[in-house]
């Protein structure tokens, strides 16, 4: 039972990574997948009963023939799992249980599945027996195989995708995001997930095309449909007729005209017309992408997102495996500037065998700074390899998450017990390296005035910032209209970060996604930021509208926004004010941001 074809369906989402391409849909049901829940009528019962009998036959089969295809002795010794869930297929009160609700209910397989899987859990919950009670993960599995037999899903293994397809799937983890990289995925779209989510920049960072938070994509599209993705308008078609795809196309010639013509501030100094230098720095989370920051005119590195190094791997990197990736990192950006940020896993990013994605409120939970504590060793490992690199050119080192005065103690602490080691030893390093706070924190912004005096740069980053400040999950699509940059609270607490980093000297960076939209960075600096850190591709287009103005008139400009009781006004204004500057197609493609 397929679900029905749409055709020329035009879904909205949100545009997570930029690009209109077209290809044929491949659903990676990753991990929930909306179940039909439909009555029956009586004489439709047996049918139904037969139904769910033929999706457990469907299954011990395909178990069956994965486990004939396992060759490699190592991987073969795992194989028991898989008769494991052969006996789960078995299992009496499973079968009976969804039966007598197919029966007794008059309702389909799916919903009596479903309902039968909640008694389960709640037996398991029950069980304290902690190896028991992890079994219940295997019963989903076995039950996610059948809902997609009932469904007439196909059963996929991102990892074995292979050529040009656009992956649908319920939700990605950045890990899996990374992985498509390897198999050519020619873009994805998601039912859930924000801008700002880490798959969705990873998404930016890989260049890969991606629509999220589409809610029902899943369940509207079909394995092997015709899909357009666009990334930028956030918009997805569902076997679109020809007429529609020439459309798509032209907009893409149109789009790419755009890119290239912007491509020619790259090499062009980020300054403004009354002669204010502005810094600008690349975002990374890959050292494959230091050729893409240097071509897209970045002086540094204002972020390495360095959880990469740690992603679909079962064993954690070396010291000398952090050594000689941040070692080729300064090299190839110097003489700039190279920015590693420590370890940020938790929230939306998970280390096998470490952090579990199962806190009740992983944002808040054992993520970045926190977990480096928890983990000293790990914590160690990375700023052994930092201290080493930093012998071979500029680099500065930035902790994630810091929420007070305490937290930044206790890391120069271990920092400092790191490069004693490496005197003792007689490593060579960089004694002067600079020691950097993320600002994304409310408490921290509050407090910057104190954390100040203890590092040497702050950088703010607006993604969690945003997150924390206005209590909005940045990977929930269903507040995800809630996620104001410039909310009157947000430039309130970007101000006084500013003011605070200034009184002390110290520089004061921003690199949230926020520094990557032309309009929000005639905010900011009229904010006083001028040390920007994005996304590569983005650095040129800010360039351009940077060298279009006066930082003077960017502060007026700011002034009057203060004035203002919402972000609905303070988008009306900066509209207004961009509309008296530029051309209408430039004002007009630098605005998508400020749509109200
Ligand atoms: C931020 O929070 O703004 C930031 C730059 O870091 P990340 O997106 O990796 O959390
Ligand atoms: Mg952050």
């Amino acid at each position: 039972m397929a679900i029905q074809q749409q055709i020329n369906k035009v879904i909205h989402g949100i545009g997570a990574s930029s690009g209109i391409i077209t290809g044929r849909a491949y659903l990676v049901e990753r991990f929930k997948v909306r179940l039909p829940q439909k009555r029956i009528h009586p004489s439709h019962v047996d049918g139904e009963v037969e139904r769910f009998y033929k999706a457990i036959e469907e299954a011990r089969e395909q178990l069956q023939e994965v486990k004939e295809k396992i060759l490699d002795p190592m991987v073969r010794q795992h194989a028991f799992i898989l008769d494991v869930h052969m006996m789960i297929l078995d299992d009496e009160m499973l079968i009976q249980n969804t039966v007598e609700n197919i029966r007794k209910r008059k309702i389909n397989s799916e919903w009596a599945l479903d309902l039968t899987l909640g008694k389960l859990d709640a037996v398991f919950n029950a069980i304290e027996d902690e190896y028991l009670r992890e079994r219940r993960s295997d019963l989903h599995h076995v039950a996610a195989r059948i809902f997609r037999n009932l469904m007439g899903r196909k059963h996929d293994d991102i990892t074995k995708i292979k050529g040009k397809v656009i992956v649908v799937a319920h939700d990605l983890s950045p890990a899996d995001t990374l992985q498509m990289r390897l198999n050519h995925v020619a873009g994805f779209v998601t039912d859930i997930g924000g801008r700002v989510s880490h798959t969705a920049i990873l998404a930016r960072s890989l260049g890969i095309p991606a629509v999220v938070g589409l809610e029902a994509a899943t369940s509207l599209i079909n394995g092997g449909d015709l899909l357009i993705i666009d990334g930028e308008a956030g918009k997805v078609v569902i076997n679109p007729t020809e007429e529609i795809s020439e459309s798509f196309l032209e907009r893409r010639k149109r789009v790419k005209l755009l890119e290239r013509e912007v491509l020619k501030y790259a090499s062009l100094p980020a300054e403004t017309r009354d002669g204010v230098r502005i810094h600008l720095q690349a975002n990374i989370e890959m050292v494959e992408e230091i050729p893409s920051a240097k071509s897209h005119g970045a002086e540094g590195i204002g972020l390495y997102r360095t959880e990469v190094l740690y992603l679909n791997r079962k064993d954690l990197p070396t010291e000398d495996e952090h050594y000689q990736t941040y070692r080729k990192i300064v090299e190839n950006i110097s003489p700039g500037v190279a920015t590693i940020r420590t370890l940020d896993i938790g929230g939306d990013k998970f280390l096998d065998g470490y952090s579990k994605n199962n806190e009740m409120n992983p944002a808040m939970g054992l993520r970045a700074i926190r977990f480096s504590f928890k983990e000293t060793d790990i914590f160690k490992a990375q700023l052994n390899g930092i201290l080493r690199a930093s012998a071979h050119g500029k680099l500065r080192i930035l902790f994630p998450m810091i929420s007070g005065i305490e937290e930044i103690r206790r890391a120069k602490a271990i920092l400092e017990e790191v490069r004693k080691g490496l005197i003792r030893a007689k490593v060579p390093f960089d004694r002067g390296i600079k020691v950097g706070a993320m600002i994304e924190i409310p408490s921290a912004s509050v407090t910057a005035d104190i954390l100040a005096r203890e590092v040497d740069f702050f950088s703010i980053g607006t993604n969690d910032l945003i997150q924390y400040a206005l209590a909005v999950d940045r990977i929930n699509e269903h507040v995800s209209y809630l996620f104001e940059p410039l909310h009157p609270a947000i430039l309130r607490i970007v101000r006084s970060v500013v003011l605070s980093a200034r009184r002390v000297g110290i520089p004061v960076a921003i690199c949230g996604e926020m520094a990557a939209e032309p309009a929000y960075v005639l905010v900011l600096l009229g904010l006083g930021l001028e040390e920007f850190s994005m996304n590569p591709v983005a650095i040129p287009k800010v360039k351009k509208v940077l060298r279009m103005v006066e930082a003077e008139e960017t502060r007026s400009l700011a002034e009057r926004l203060f004035q203002c009781a919402t972000a609905t006004e303070i988008k009306r204004h900066v509209r207004r004010w961009m509309a008296e500057r530029f051309s209408e197609d430039f004002g007009r493609s630098i605005a998508e941001e400020l749509k109200t």
